[in-house]
């Protein structure tokens, strides 16, 4: 990792940050720094070996791999395990761990050039019987980052070479990438081009993948925040070797690979998102017509009761498309959080920071008193857009003390501007200023679905205060909401070098998660640790689902080397050994060894 002062540019590096956010970034490091006092490993490690090959053969077997990829392409992981930050990530293993630093480690990491080299890698893993994961970014912070499930995974980092973008099409407004493209680079690319008529959407940062985002279902907050929704076509190296191509990319020779996503026949695109069924080498994009205008829009709420009305109003006006986009309503401690200082600079106590004191540093700041704040946008000319802004108005006013909060009074490097760039498809990285909030800050989050309905807010909401409130943790909700529904998104920000606090924030979550499945809701994406938990709360019907999973997990890869374990879909040679996570398996994450296939037999 660079000196603190330096952050890697785009222009030298797949996962660099453009140059006009640089000095942001530089802050931003600057402040992470300031904060930490985790120490640096500096010892020299063994590298993990995966259960259920021996260390002579797997070294073998690596060095096997790297005569056909090339030595710099294949890399041990006998280092150190270093943290980094947002914009200077590892890829060996989670940078936020909820459990101990050598849990979720990789043996090696792996650098494929092309399709053809991830098919090698394939078929490398099948000969050998070794536990693979792919990774596009590994920027997937709060659920995993670039951790494999299985310890001692090879860990495949499609970014770092495949990172071209194949086609931007400035009529059908769509795009073709491959893995190692962040919506930074996808932005760039598009401004570079001159393309002013065409849009993208982006997460609340902008170095995540365009596909790893699009594949564990982010969302972002235009109206085409639903980026599997807005995703088409897929090129997908199974675990077994063959490449195909989803929807119209099965037709030689088609142009409409991007413009229609389902093709004919059975749409099996849906296979390969939150899976463990294939890796995804190409994916098309459908990219926002630039909609001639828009204007950022927040409300504030008085009290946290307000919340159940206001989703009642909300629903409507989302459904009919007058509130137009993923919109954010957060919660207070959010306001603050978000300036990036430690919580200690408001409060020095243990336990969830009292109201009182929150309350107090709003009155100072220039949005005021509040306990909801709603971030929306309005798109179009200002006609159009007045005509929706005006009946949103009348709509959320009729929550006695609702407050537009003119921004004009807001200064430039209020939390508000980003949200507005953001909206507007301008990627940022604000968002991040929060995990300061605490030292050695991560986060890891809790993502229940529900409808858009103000008892299920309510319901959420109480849940959650109620767990954070028993485990001493700030409660920073968000939901997030869609067309039809709404995740609530809590992040647990807890110091990742104190043990008692990882296992508060993991012990937490997993009350969250049984607590809210015993009322009928699920989470729609969560961290590798509680992914066993998540897929069991998924259990109609005897556990069809997971049996049907695992059905094709059999069929697709019958030696089980792809990503084992991923959204709890464990192949044959893992299963009834002890390899699940929940509340008994504490903090470890291995199982007690793994069939034998034929290749592991000598
Ligand atoms: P990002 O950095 O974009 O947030 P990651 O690269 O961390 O995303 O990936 C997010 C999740 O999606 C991980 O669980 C990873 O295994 C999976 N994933 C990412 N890229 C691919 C891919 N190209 N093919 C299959 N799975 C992928």
């Amino acid at each position: 990792m660079g000196s603190i002062s330096e952050v890697p540019l785009l222009s030298e590096k797949h996962s660099g940050i453009p140059q006009n956010l640089l000095e942001k970034a530089k802050n931003a490091k600057a402040l992470i720094y300031e904060t930490r006092t985790k120490e640096t490993n500096t010892r020299q490690r063994l590298p993990i070996i995966p259960q259920g090959i021996e260390k002579d053969i797997f070294i073998r077997a690596l060095e096997k791999l790297a005569e056909q990829l090339g030595k710099d392409n294949v890399e041990v992981n006998d280092k150190p395990l270093v943290d980094g930050w947002y914009m200077e990530h590892p890829n060996t293993h989670d940078m936020m761990p909820i459990l101990d630093d050598e849990e979720l480690v990789a043996s090696a990491v792996v650098y494929p050039s092309s399709t053809e080299e991830v098919q090698k890698i394939v078929l490398w893993a099948n000969e050998y019987s070794v536990p693979i994961f792919p990774i596009s970014m590994g920027r997937n912070l709060g659920y995993g980052g670039a951790a494999p499930r299985v310890r001692g995974s090879v860990v495949i980092d499609l970014g770092k070479r495949m990172s071209k973008i194949l086609d931007i099409n400035p009529d059908d407004y769509t795009c073709l990438v491959e893995p190692g493209v962040s919506f930074y680079a996808l932005h760039e690319a598009i401004q570079a081009k001159g393309f002013a008529h065409m849009w993208i959407d982006i997460p609340d940062l902008g170095g995540g993948s365009v596909i790893g985002n699009t594949l564990d279902r982010g969302v972002g907050y235009t109206p085409y925040g639903d980026h599997w929704a807005c995703h088409s076509g897929l090129e997908v190296v199974l675990p077994t070797g063959e490449v195909i191509r989803t929807g119209m990319g099965a037709l030689p020779g088609n142009n409409t690979w991007q413009t229609f996503p389902y093709g004919f026949g059975p749409y099996s695109d849906g296979l390969f998102s939150q899976s463990n069924f294939g890796i995804v080498t190409k994916m098309g994009m459908t990219l926002m017509p630039n909609p001639g205008g828009h204007e950022s829009f927040m409300y504030a709420f008085e009290k946290e009761e307000d919340l159940e009305p206001l989703m009642e109003i909300i629903r409507p006006l989302r459904i009919g498309n007058i509130l137009e986009n993923v919109a954010q309503v957060r919660h207070a401690i959010q306001t603050i959080a978000v300036k990036g200082l430690p919580r200690t600079k408001y409060f020095s106590g243990d336990g969830p920071i009292p109201e009182h004191v929150f309350r107090e540093q709003l009155k100072k700041m220039p949005i005021g008193d509040h306990t909801w704040l709603y971030y929306g946008m309005s798109y179009g000319p200002p006609h159009i857009r007045q005509y929706k802004l005006e009946i949103i108005d009348k709509e959320f006013k009729k929550i006695p003390g609702a407050r537009k909060i003119d921004p004009e009074i807001l200064p430039e490097d209020e939390y508000f501007w980003s949200r507005d760039r953001i909206a507007a498809g301008v990627p940022d990285l604000v968002e991040l200023l929060w995990v300061n909030w605490v030292p050695n800050g991560a986060h890891v989050a809790f993502s229940p679905v529900s409808p858009i309905r103000g008892v299920d807010a309510m319901k959420l909401f109480n849940l959650g205060k109620r767990r954070h409130d028993e485990f001493g943790i700030d409660f920073l909700p968000a939901f997030c909401v869609g067309l039809r529904e709404m995740h609530l998104i809590v992040e647990i920000v807890y110091d990742k070098n104190d043990p008692a606090k990882r296992k508060a924030a993991n012990d937490c979550l997993r009350e969250m998660i049984d607590d809210a499945a015993k009322e009928g809701y699920g989470e729609y994406r969560t961290h590798l640790v509680l992914m066993d938990q998540v897929a069991d709360t998924y259990n109609w019907n005897d556990n069809a689902l997971m049996k049907f999973n695992e059905k094709l997990k059999d069929a697709l890869d019958p030696n089980g080397i792809m990503a084992p374990g991923k959204s709890g879909i464990w192949p044959k040679r893992y299963r009834g050994r002890g390899w699940e996570m929940g509340k008994e398996s504490g903090a470890k994450s291995e199982g007690d060894g793994v069939a034998l296939t034929e290749s592991t037999k000598f």
